[in-house]
């Protein structure tokens, strides 16, 4: 059995006070859910007061995003280690956004995860194809691509324990248009099966798979439904602490 992954990824919304806030309306209303493993993804700069904010409840905190090194010059960004430093236990890496935005390629998101979990991070791994991709039925080769290329050189046993993989369809993302259950499982067998391919049975059946793309309360439960579906990652219905336990508990 895998345990459901629900995390919310706060994007760069909140100031300090808002997101401490939002941290602090969160912890009772999940504080009874088991089974279930929480994280929130506040911005670089209320990683610290949420981290704290957090402590002792059973909601872990982790980054949208991280660079691969330790320290030195590398103005503007953040390694693992500072992350770890203010509380995270989690990173995203590969968000549509960032490789849509300031261009992420397959190769470099490798590199980020590679250095993540040698530093002791976990990792949300986003992989995703857009609506274009889609439509000229290049899907399963865009998920097969940054699976094979994003995943590659990982061990089989010890890094697959801190690994999740959020299969976030770009066309779904901030655009209130969910995939339905259905298309959410296809991709997500199917990214079982690469998975398989690459690493074997053992990690495949391990790995956990999160949807994102406009999850909200009301969708969460017959996403969560499907035998593929392991958890989700959430932008603008985390924003909100009532709808985003919402999902925690239709996850449970
Ligand atoms: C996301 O940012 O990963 C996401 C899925 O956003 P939303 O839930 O707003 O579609």
């Amino acid at each position: 059995m895998r345990k459901p992954l629900v995390a919310g990824n706060w994007k760069m919304n909140l100031l300090v006070a808002d997101a401490v806030k939002l941290a602090n309306a969160l912890k009772p209303l999940v504080q009874d859910v088991t089974g279930v493993e929480i994280v929130v993804c506040p911005t670089f700069a209320a990683l610290h007061a949420v981290g704290k904010a957090l402590e002792g409840s059973n909601i872990a905190m982790g980054a949208q995003n991280c660079y691969p090194k330790e320290s030195g010059a590398f103005t503007g960004e953040l390694s693992p280690q500072m992350l770890l430093d203010v509380g995270c236990s989690w990173t995203i890496i590969g968000h549509s956004e960032r490789r849509q935005y300031f261009h992420e390629s397959d190769a470099f998101l490798n590199e980020k995860l590679k250095f993540a979990l040698a530093s002791g991070l976990k990792v949300m791994f986003c992989i995703g194809e857009t609506l274009e991709e889609r439509k000229s039925g290049k899907m399963n080769d865009v998920l097969t691509r940054q699976v094979t290329d994003g995943l590659a050189g990982l061990s089989e046993e010890a890094d697959f324990d801190r690994v999740a993989v959020a299969y976030e369809p770009v066309w779904a993302i901030g655009t209130g248009v969910t995939a339905t259950p259905e298309q959410a499982e296809e991709a997500h067998r199917f990214v079982r099966g690469l998975l398989e391919d690459q690493f074997g049975g053992n990690v495949s059946e391990k790995v956990r798979i999160q949807y994102g793309g406009s999850v909200k309360p009301d969708n969460a439960a017959e996403l969560m439904a499907k035998p593929n579906v392991d958890g989700s990652l959430v932008g603008g219905a985390s924003l909100k602490a009532d709808g985003f336990a919402g999902i925690v508990k239709a996850s449970a």
